[in-house]
């Protein structure tokens, strides 16, 4: 009998808020332990929960980007177990009425399960709950950090969709891309701020109902998931709902957003990473590569469309940003950034140049490639111009005049170029009339030498042909 996995993803990603759920600490990785701590997140006897309002608003926020439904009525719920990252013995979260409820993800994935390039992963339900402490075992003492305790937390599980670890790793990927440009959360998983359970079941190929599922906790890293599809020994049996003995919060009234609250943080959906990417090879037939560079830096996607939309030719704006704005960029941030290190600057403390720190206006992108599309230039020259003005700033036209880069598209000068060089080449050209018509490039690049690389090499071409056949 064949098997097939059958793979759930339970995800957990720390929501970008100021300040915790339920009191007013500073929600901020990296400060010294139990320093970002009060009554209300240490759960101390008759401390009251006062809801964080913005992380209501991004749990909303996070099912209109994953195409949920937003119920009108939701609640908070105790979930109560002893463990020594929870003072309070239990967690507050959302159990049987969550704020947002049945969407999906939509992901490009070729693999088992897609449909036409794409994996779909039906959500059931993304919901609000609060991060515990952070253990730390030592050689004969363990330790709990309390800054995590209370920071708000969204709980995104999964239908089980899934096929394997690839499209496992796909929709992580394309999960916290939206999360991370929809300004939910940052996502950096280094800090900790996106954790997976994975739920596995095995069942007979072609059959519907799951097998015995295993849960894996917190998998801290993409690469994580992976590993779960080779070898997992069991180190506890999944806890059922009743064991939890789950109950209304009494000190929170229940969720009823109004139709102002609710289009206020409509307002704030941004055009998913997917919808771009298509957006822009259709729209500015863009190839597919392309167009993943800019769905992956939504600045540099919105740099080149104001650019593209005022184009005749997209294409040639992509391959100016992607080829050389993105590498000059960082051929400065690199040399900046040693610079910065000398003085003993912090790696996280770098200024780094961005799109906003350019010194020359877009539309200075805009005019360099029509410069080369008029054939004022060649390519080379405009590689020239370009360094030139991410350099100082300067007009494309003013450096063209500046440096006399200028192509020579005056018939009579290249004439007289080309009778030069057929004059001190006699053995291409009787090679060429003999039918090795490949030397006509030997001849091109002549002529280039003789005008300094300034004449037009398409009239070079034509005249030089037409001295040949004559
Ligand atoms: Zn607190």
């Amino acid at each position: 009998m064949e098997y097939e996995a059958v793979i759930g993803l339970e995800t957990h990603v720390q929501l970008k808020t100021k300040s915790k759920m339920w009191c007013g600490c500073a929600n901020q990785y990296g400060s010294e332990p139990n320093t970002n701590v009060c009554p209300v997140c240490l759960g101390m006897p008759g401390v009251l929960p006062v809801p964080n309002e913005e992380a209501l608003r991004k749990t909303v926020l996070t099912g209109y980007l994953l195409n949920c439904e937003i119920p009108r009525y939701a609640k908070f719920d105790r979930k109560n177990y002893f463990y020594p990252d929870a003072s309070k013995n239990y967690q507050l979260t959302q159990y049987d009425k969550p704020s947002t409820a049945n969407g999906f993800v939509e992901f490009e994935f070729t693999g088992p399960g897609s449909v036409n390039g794409l994996g779909r992963v039906r959500i059931t339900r993304a919901h609000l709950e609060e991060d515990v402490g952070k253990l730390t075992h030592f050689d004969r003492t363990s330790g709990v950090d309390f800054n995590r305790a209370g920071v708000p937390l969204l709980e995104i599980v999964s239908e089980p969709d899934l096929t394997g670890a690839d499209m496992a790793y796909a929709y992580l990927n394309a999960l916290t891309e939206i999360l991370h440009q929809g300004g939910v959360s940052d996502c950096d998983m280094e800090k900790g701020m996106v954790r997976c359970d994975v739920n596995i079941s095995v069942r007979p190929v072609g059959t519907k109902e799951l097998g015995a599922k295993i849960e894996i906790k917190n998998m801290n890293s993409f690469s994580g998931v992976d590993d779960a599809a080779g070898i997992t020994e069991e180190m506890r049996t999944k806890e059922n709902a009743h064991d939890y003995r789950y109950f209304p919060e009494p000190d929170m009234m229940p969720l009823a957003p109004t139709d102002v609250w609710l289009a206020e943080v409509k307002s704030r959906v941004i055009e998913l990473p997917l919808a771009r990417k298509q957006r822009f090879m259709r729209d500015y037939q863009l190839p597919a590569g392309d167009a993943e560079v800019f769905k992956g830096n939504v600045a540099l996607g919105n740099y080149f469309e104001g650019l593209a939309q005022q184009s005749k030719n997209p294409k040639a704006v992509a391959n100016w940003i992607i080829n050389n704005l993105l590498a000059q960029l960082a051929e400065a941030n690199e040399a900046e950034a040693e610079e910065q290190a000398a003085l003993g600057v912090e790696p996280a403390d770098l200024k780094l140049s961005t799109l906003a720190d350019l010194k020359f206006p877009p539309a200075a992108l805009l005019e360099l490639v029509a410069l080369v599309e008029a054939r004022t230039i060649s390519s080379s020259a405009a590689q020239t111009v370009f360094a030139e003005m991410f350099a100082t700033g300067k007009a494309p036209a003013a450096i063209v005049q500046e440096k006399g880069l200028a192509q020579v598209s005056d018939t009579g000068a290249i004439e007289q170029f080309c009778d030069e060089a057929l004059a001190a080449n006699p053995k291409f050209v009787a090679d060429y009339k003999a039918g090795k018509v490949a030397v006509l490039n030997a001849l091109k690049g002549q002529v280039m030498k003789l005008s300094k690389g300034k004449a037009n090499p398409a009239l070079v071409g034509e005249i030089l042909e037409r001295k040949l056949k004559g």
